[in-house]
């Protein structure tokens, strides 16, 4: 099937999610991956992380950053001084990530939410 070979990436993504999830002790209800025009991805209040297919094809260290953000907010919906202090010790280059990632795609991780 054609669309095998674009699947492929998407499940490794998953993988690489589970498995900051197990580090992170952290349950989501699901991890799906899906076209998210405009952000990287999202967290829905019951637990449900979606990430955006195109992700699958970044830089594994952009990767992480967003995994562990979206993972993060099951623990802490805002972005919070917790929150940042999590993502420091986590992603130790998450602002640097952050701000190539505003640069070069003009899109933030997730749309609208991101106070500071
Ligand atoms: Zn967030």
């Amino acid at each position: 099937m054609a669309t095998k070979s674009r699947l492929y990436p998407e499940q490794q993504l998953r993988r690489r999610a589970m498995g900051w999830a197990v580090r992170l002790k952290v349950n989501p209800e699901q991890v799906q991956i899906k076209r998210l025009p405009g952000k990287w991805g999202s967290c829905a209040p019951d637990g449900v992380v979606t990430l955006a297919d195109d992700l699958a094809t970044e830089a594994e260290d952009f990767q992480d950053y967003v995994i562990v953000h979206e993972l993060l907010h099951l623990r802490y919906r805002d972005h919070g001084r917790q929150f940042k202090a999590m993502m420091t010790a986590l992603v130790p280059n998450w602002r640097d990530l952050e701000q190539s990632s505003r640069h070069s795609t003009k899109r933030q991780i997730e749309q609208g939410g991101e106070g500071s």
